[in-house]
């Protein structure tokens, strides 16, 4: 068995290890020794870990069955004579070594950098130890060192904890290695546009402070600023620390020189990713500080062990960003000479700079800032003509409509190096929609720039992805919409009638009763309607596995007296249900049979409760931390305002339920951003975050208005509703419909901040009848002897309970009788 070791776990050894494990590498032993505590992890969202500070979210599959990971265990030398590596357990021999050791944060030589309160930004290490001092208390103000990429990273992650920030950056804008002048400027103000601020042209050249921590940051032109954190996000170096010392040459800017197959002169040595310089020329090597050259070098090592003769191109140094919400991207080689077409709005602070050849035929690279919908286009054609005239490509949005024109060998997706010719085979081998080209083309799974491509692609297929709501109706829920709104239907036979077929089914009704619910706004089991809810709306409560139901009373903002707590509790106790608190700030009251839900919402209606529409595809929650009324921190009056907008949404139908939260201050204890809409208080206002939550693909909601009035924020929030439940599909949820919406995020801000499509004031309209004609529907219940009439459990029997209901007791409470486990005899596929 030939034994091969990998030095560092991080995210290349990773790749590496499971294109070794794809390969049926057989006869091999495999070992890692990994320096840090835990494997490897997705670096390239690190700052992702302020969303949650959830590190296991970011953790990246683990190793391939068979590998021996040593974490906490660093490679301190290699005796390459004896082919052994030397760490803290003694020797461990290989036949082949993987040097993938990353790269380390650069510090430079700055007086006061060891200061308490200075930090990196690299590891998950460093995130939590700058997290643990910036929300210590006391701490207001913090520097980042570097406007690149990481830089402006580190400042959004300042600016979550709640930390006025600035960035110094040396050179004459931000960014400098991506974007030109121009760019730069209109990337600045984006940024100064989200209040931070940015100091270009300037240097630091010294950190003043005591043992208590850093104090402030002299500049090179003689000011100061007062500063009590800061971060140094001032560049990479390699980690080739291993290389002297056994005798392997290092790159002219470091890292372990590496040829076309990504071996060093040692053939049993080779280095792959950050900590490798490719040598491909005469230069002695480059070292990359992006994640997909290191991934194509796994790839040829892995092939290398494995008997092939892979080799590296020169890589793409390509990226695109999102930083601060604010689109960035970077193709090719933008700064070379050739003919430029620069496109600068300042209105809408979009930078876009294409650079062709001198005969324009070729596409040598570019620079997007403020809008990169172009982008997966524009890379795709790099080295090739372009597929339209370039302005048709930038203005206005690039939508992209050109794409199936590119040549079958343009490069789709860079991440998997997958081409065009790879998506249209597989296209006509069958795939019919992006997660089959995903599996069967890589394409699209690193990071996901190039879905739109694969959409069109689809498109010019031919490949029609139906749109029809179900066997009943050939229109999509949206079309469905329109058509009841327009045609002023109201019912369902009416619409089945006129615009369908047959007599619908679980998939039709209840989305159709959604849609008559949001544009009729009646009591919806009224009439015919009635028969056209789920189980859960047909009783108001929601149905649970023992055939049962639970009732939750409305809580807005999770406030609640003492006497109205105690009503619950004598319900409970009378009724023996059983008692839980939900993540939600309500209390759920489960067991009840159906017969009791009248008796207990009379109750309930009685002390001034409403229902909580937890049955409902509806608005549940919003959820609220003490905010500045008794937190120390809290800077707006968070519960006044989940308040408001939990009364205002109440029973808005939607087709999917909604939760919502609204938090202080940045440090978020309502976890705002897991919902579909969250606000977070600012010291000027409110922050809007929309489109979180995402069910079983948990998803952070997106940064959508900064500093906004209650008034504004409430105004855009009805819209995103509005438009929400007119366009949506059925059972989509909203971080799906924005994931599908062409144009994403800008595109919404357009239509419901702009008003582009001249809809607001119909959106406006819509949710002003909504909150005028709300109704509590328990109230409406209990007052009409002919609606009560549902709640039994047998027609025939009214006075009859279910039988089949029984409990036992656990932690002192009731909870459905267990009984003999089912035998499940043939399960469906
Ligand atoms: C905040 C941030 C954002 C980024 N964003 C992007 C982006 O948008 N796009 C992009 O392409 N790239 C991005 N990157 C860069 C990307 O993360 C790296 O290119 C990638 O992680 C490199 O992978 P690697 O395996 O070579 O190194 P690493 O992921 O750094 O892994 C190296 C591992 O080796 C360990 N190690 C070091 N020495 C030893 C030793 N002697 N023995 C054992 N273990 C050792 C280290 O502790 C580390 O765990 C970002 C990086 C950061 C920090
Ligand atoms: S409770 Fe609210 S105001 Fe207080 S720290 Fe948490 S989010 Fe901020």
């Amino acid at each position: 068995m030939k034994r091969l070791v990998v030095a560092g776990y991080g995210m290349v050894a990773q790749r590496f290890l499971e294109a070794f494990a794809e390969r049926a590498a057989e006869g091999w032993s495999v070992t890692v020794l990994a320096e840090e505590d835990r494997p490897a992890y997705d670096r390239v969202r690190l700052s992702a870990w302020f969303d949650d500070y959830d590190a296991g979210a970011l953790h990246l599959g683990g190793a391939p069955d068979g590998v021996a990971v040593r974490l906490n265990e660093a490679v301190t030398g290699i005796d390459r004579d004896r082919k052994v590596v030397h760490s803290a357990s003694g020797e461990t021999p290989y036949d082949a070594l993987v040097l993938a050791t990353g790269s380390r944060a650069f510090v430079p030589p700055i007086a006061g950098s060891d200061l308490p309160g200075v930090f990196v930004y690299r590891t998950l290490d460093d995130l939590a130890a700058l997290k643990d001092w910036a929300t210590a208390g006391g701490r207001r103000i913090g520097a980042v060192l570097g406007g690149g990429l990481l830089g402006l990273e580190a400042a959004n992650a300042l600016k979550l904890l709640g930390i006025t920030t600035h960035v110094v950056e040396f050179a004459p804008r931000l960014m400098p290695l991506q974007v030109d002048e121009g760019g730069g400027a209109v990337l600045k103000r984006h940024i100064e546009a989200l209040g931070v601020t940015v100091h270009t042209g300037r240097g630091c050249a010294g950190l003043e402070g005591d043992a208590d921590g850093v104090r402030r940051m002299l500049f090179n032109d003689g000011g100061s600023l007062d500063v009590d954190v800061v971060v140094v996000a001032a560049g990479i170096r390699p980690r080739d620390e291993l290389a002297e010392p056994s005798g392997l040459v290092r790159g002219p800017r470091g890292g372990f020189t590496v040829d076309a197959a990504c071996a060093t002169a040692d053939p049993a040595v080779w280095a792959i990713g950050e900590c490798a310089a490719l040598s491909l020329d005469e230069t002695g090597g480059v070292c990359y500080g992006l994640v997909a050259p290191g991934y194509a070098m796994a790839e040829v090592v892995a092939d290398r062990l494995t008997g092939g003769e892979a080799t590296m191109a020169r890589p793409d140094t390509s990226t695109k960003l999102k930083l601060l919400g604010v689109d960035v991207a970077s193709f090719g080689a933008p700064f070379a000479e050739g003919l430029d077409v620069v496109v600068t709005d300042q209105v809408t602070g979009v930078y876009a700079k294409l650079l062709l050849t001198d005969d324009a035929k070729t596409l040598l690279g570019g620079i997007l800032v403020g809008d990169a919908s172009a982008y997966p286009t524009l890379r795709a054609s790099l080295g090739g003509p372009l597929p339209a005239p370039p302005l048709a490509l930038l203005a206005p949005a690039g939508d992209g409509s050109v794409k199936a024109e590119l040549p079958g060998t343009a490069q789709v997706c860079s991440c998997h190096a997958v081409t065009k010719d790879h998506v249209t085979d597989a296209i006509a081998g069958g795939c019919t929609d992006v997660p089959g080209l995903k599996a069967c083309t890589k394409a699209g799974t690193g990071c996901g720039s190039c879905i739109p491509l694969l959409k069109q692609l689809l498109a010019a297929g031919g490949v029609a992805q139906s749109k029809a709501l179900c066997e009943h109706f050939t229109y999509s829920r949206q079309e469905l919409f329109d058509i009841i709104r327009v045609r002023g239907i109201r019912s369902f036979s009416e619409l089945v009638a006129a615009h369908g077929t047959g007599r619908g089914c679980d998939i039709c009704k209840p989305a159709i009763a959604s849609i008559l619910a949001v544009t009729n706004s009646g009591y919806i089991l009224d009439g015919e309607e009635a028969a056209l809810q789920d189980t859960n709306d047909h009783f108001l409560a929601n149905i649970q596995r023992d055939g049962t139901y639970s009732v939750v009373p409305r809580i807005p903002g999770g406030e609640i007296t003492p006497e109205k707590l105690i009503v619950i509790g004598e319900v409970a106790r009378d009724f023996g249900l059983y008692t839980k608190i939900t993540g939600g700030q309500r209390i759920d009251l489960f067991g009840a049979r159906v017969e009791q839900l009248p008796q207990i919402w009379h109750r309930l209606v009685d002390a001034g409760f409403e229902s909580g529409h937890a049955y409902g595809k509806a608005l549940r929650t919003v959820k609220s931390c003490v905010g500045e009324t008794w937190c120390r921190y809290g800077v707006q009056d968070s519960v006044g305002l989940a308040i408001e907008l939990e009364l205002r949404y109440r029973g808005l139908r939607a087709p999917h339920k909604l939760k919502s939260a609204v938090s202080g201050c940045a440090r978020e204890c309502a976890e705002a951003r897991s919902k579909d809409f969250g606000i977070i208080a600012t010291e000027k206002g409110w922050n809007l975050y929309v489109a979180g939550n995402g069910g079983f693909r948990p998803r952070h909601a997106d940064l959508f208005l900064t500093d906004v009035t209650t008034e504004e924020l409430i105004r855009t929030i009805d819209r995103f509703l509005m438009y929400y439940i007119r366009t949506a599909d059925r059972l989509q949820r909203t971080a799906a419909w924005l994931e599908a919406m062409e144009g994403g995020l800008d595109h919404l801000r357009a239509v419901i901040v702009d008003d582009a499509l001249g809809l607001c004031a119909e959106l406006d309209a819509q949710m002003a009848r909504h909150v005028g004609s709300y109704a509590d529907e328990w109230q409406a219940t209990l007052q009409d002897p002919q609606r009560l009439a549902r709640f039994v459990s047998f027609v025939n029997a009214p006075g009859t309970p279910d039988p089949d209901i029984s409990f036992e007791v656990e932690r002192g409470q009731k909870v459905p009788a267990r009984g003999p486990v089912p035998v499940t005899l043939g399960g469906a596929r």
